[in-house]
């Protein structure tokens, strides 16, 4: 049925594809058939029996990015990527609110859909292309978004994307047709934002934050909360949601700030202070005792892997200067996105932090991404997001 070129598997090598690990690096690779990147290979073992389809790139330390285990003859349509989708839909349909119109619907490997991110806000669905191979069918993908409720498309690549996959797609509104309501207007669990998908970071917001703001929210009833890192507000709102009797956001970034102060006005919250500031020193600076609870949501200090000492020196200062100054019975909730800092040894560089705090501290909860962020059990680098909730004594 499809005449894909075939790439062949170094016999003793087909083990992480046999447990569907969707990654296939070039040492594994046997011979492969004249093919160009971004094409799709059908992958098979030394006996040629069909593993499954993937994007290939030979310029890529991973050459295959695995998007289909079947053993079957599949033809890669139109109908095919139009079911992928409507699968990821049909879930965020079962796990999203009526009251949140924000969520990410493709989470690349989390999704079975390597190359791919799409963050969905209102109408409008922010995409990501990180491999040449969507590049190829993202006019089919377009289409799809547009007929499933998506007119609206913003294409946010990086200078990185680029660089690493020979990705050539712009940034810039699909077909040069902005959202007439830019900035977009979501609402998240009942709470108003505003989103600039084109100049905010990620996509525009931090979605993947969504259950854990609404577990503050729940705990902060005449609650001091201290949110560091704020960016556009997003814990600060729900803090003030949940009745805190006074929210602190800090962040470096003074356009953040001023979104997080217009996002506090959208939902006319008061008791609250946006402050400019590094929050390493702000953290330093700041009186102990002053706060209850403190979210430390900081950005990925480690990019690389290279660079994860540093970042483990990064979290274990501002948990130090968090868990020093905390009230007695106070909460943190202490969080890495860092993909290169495992969920383990991010519980060391904050067991670190306690010990030389000398405080008692409880793990009240381990917290993750939302399930719009699944992470496929094949593909654990996809767990990116890493939370515990301390209760500090
Ligand atoms: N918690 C946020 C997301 C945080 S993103 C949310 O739920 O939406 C990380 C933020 O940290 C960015 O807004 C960035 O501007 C800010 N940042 C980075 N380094 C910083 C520093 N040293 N001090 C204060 N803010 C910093």
């Amino acid at each position: 049925m499809d005449n894909y070129p075939v790439l062949k598997i170094k016999k003793g090598r087909e083990r992480s594809l046999l447990n569907k690990h969707p990654w296939i690096f070039s040492g594994a690779v046997e011979s492969v058939q004249e093919t160009t990147n971004g094409q799709i290979v059908q992958v098979v073992d030394s006996s040629s029996n069909i593993l499954g389809h993937g994007f290939y790139h030979d310029k890529n330390q991973i050459t295959v990015k695995m998007f289909d285990f079947s053993s079957e003859h599949t033809l890669f349509d139109e109908a095919y990527w139009e079911y992928k989708i409507s699968s990821a839909i049909t879930l965020r349909n079962t796990f999203i609110s009526q009251n949140t119109n924000a969520y990410r619907l493709i989470h690349a490997e989390g999704d079975f859909f390597p190359g791919l991110i799409i963050d969905i806000y209102a109408n409008t669905a922010v995409v990501q292309i990180l491999h040449k191979g969507v590049q190829l069918i993202s006019e089919i993908l377009f289409k799809i978004l547009n007929d499933k409720g998506f007119p609206f498309i913003f294409i946010k690549q990086k200078e990185h994307h680029r660089n690493n996959d020979n990705v050539t797609i712009e940034k810039g509104w699909y077909k040069g047709k902005p959202n007439p309501s830019h900035p977009i207007q979501i609402i998240e669990n009942g709470i108003k934002f505003e989103i600039d998908v084109v100049n905010g970071q990620k996509t525009g917001f931090f979605i993947d934050q969504r259950d854990n703001r609404q577990l503050l929210k729940t705990l902060s009833k005449n609650k001091t909360v201290l949110n560091t890192f704020s960016y556009t507000g997003g814990f600060s709102l729900y803090a003030l949601a949940g009745d805190a009797s006074k929210v602190v956001s800090v962040d470096v970034s003074k356009d953040a700030t001023a979104s997080c102060i217009n996002n506090i006005e959208l939902n006319h919250f008061t008791k609250h202070k946006a402050i400019a500031a590094d929050c390493f020193d702000y953290l330093k600076e700041m009186p102990s005792d002053e706060f209850d609870i403190i979210v430390l949501d900081p950005p990925a200090f480690a990019k690389t892997s290279k660079a994860v000492s540093q970042a483990a020196r990064g979290y274990k200062e501002i948990n130090l200067k968090a868990l020093s100054k905390i009230k007695k019975g106070g909460l943190i909730f202490t969080y890495s996105c860092s993909q290169y800092i495992s969920p383990d040894l991010f519980r060391k560089i904050v067991f670190g932090a306690v010990v030389d705090s000398g405080r008692n501290v409880q793990i009240l909860k381990q917290l993750s991404q939302g399930s719009d962020h699944p992470i496929s059990i094949f593909h654990p680098e996809g767990e990116y997001l890493k939370g515990l909730l301390l209760l500090v004594n």
